[in-house]
């Protein structure tokens, strides 16, 4: 049975670390990114979402005229009863689209104004100035997620900026006082962590930003049937190996479109410990997020300051 409806405010799911203490807000449904392995665009609550509003998930549309949108958004912000809102769980709050016609801009002057104490963006956008000066005259209300991937032979064509164009932006934010963290979502075990992430890394410490989470990608049989039209035949095999497709689980209750297969445990440590050599090298600040679930890795290396406690860019 799958319970969830899409909706502008979600409280935050159950079997997630931050269970009942933040919201996500879902402005729009869709994402011109165009992740092949975005998990939202196999979430049955988006594709009842899509087919009922008309859209295709590559073409983001609003579900509500843009007035009804931001005078809902603001009752429900003023009100109180959210505290800590994420950006956004479906979506990308920075797709071009509404960068460039204002409207996310809108959302975030009637955001730092209500009665929400914490802001949270993730994103594999970019701002504009204007963004980003609303951001740093309010800095104590965000925290600022790039989501990056290094640059190797799996190339997910994915509709973004370039990795170094959301560093710089991510470094304009952090320079503004805002906390400011390099998504390294999704990370590919075994193509992610080696010399393009050094390079990468390198990149982003110069530019300033010293925080790291990393969060390793799990795929569903839908995701990866898109994935085999979109790789190269020897990239997906290599891809699809990392996979234990005997490991099938649920990962939230009562939504039956949350399984995925996970990563082998000696591929997925190996991977930890070569990332984790890379960040301390760099004297990076970092967790990986589901650390506690991976046995047997080298203290010396992980330590218990990297296991991710839900708060690390809260
Ligand atoms: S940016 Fe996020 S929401 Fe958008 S397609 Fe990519 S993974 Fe999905």
């Amino acid at each position: 049975m799958n319970e969830e409806k899409f909706e502008l405010f979600k409280k935050g799911c159950l079997g997630t670390c931050w269970y009942g203490k933040y919201h996500y807000m879902e402005p729009w449904v869709g994402c011109s990114h165009n992740c092949p392995y975005c998990y939202a665009r196999f979430r049955k609550s988006v594709k009842d979402k899509l087919k009922e509003n008309g859209n295709e998930f590559e073409n983001p549309k609003l579900f509500m005229s843009q007035k009804d949108l931001l005078d809902e958004i603001k009752k429900k912000t003023y009100a109180g009863e959210i505290k800590i809102l994420k950006l956004s769980r479906f979506t990308d709050f920075f797709v071009p689209e509404f960068v460039k016609n204002g409207l996310a801009e809108e959302i975030l002057n009637i955001l730092v104004k209500s009665r929400v104490e914490r802001i949270i963006i993730t994103t594999k956008g970019i701002g504009n100035d204007k963004i980003a000066e609303i951001m740093g005259k309010n800095k104590d209300k965000f925290s600022y997620n790039a989501a990056i991937r290094p640059l190797n032979e799996l190339d997910f064509k994915e509709n973004v900026f370039s990795a170094k164009e959301r560093i710089e932006y991510a470094s304009k934010i952090n320079s503004l006082g805002v906390l400011t963290t390099l998504h390294l979502d999704p990370f590919v075990a075994d193509f992610d962590d080696g010399e393009g992430f050094r390079e990468m890394m390198v990149f982003a410490k110069k530019s300033g930003v010293k925080r790291a989470m990393f969060s390793y990608l799990l795929v569903s049989d839908e995701i990866l049937e898109f994935l085999k039209d979109i790789l190269k035949p020897d990239v997906f095999e290599r891809f699809s190996g990392i996979y234990d497709l005997s490991s099938k689980r649920q990962y939230l209750p009562n939504q039956t479109d949350t399984v995925y297969y996970s990563i082998k445990e000696e591929i997925k440590k190996k991977s930890i410990e070569r990332a984790g050599k890379i960040l301390n090298s760099l004297e990076f600040e970092f967790v990986l997020c589901s650390l506690k679930s991976v046995k047997g890795l080298n203290p010396d290396i992980i330590k218990e300051i990297n296991i991710c406690d839900g708060k690390f860019y809260a």
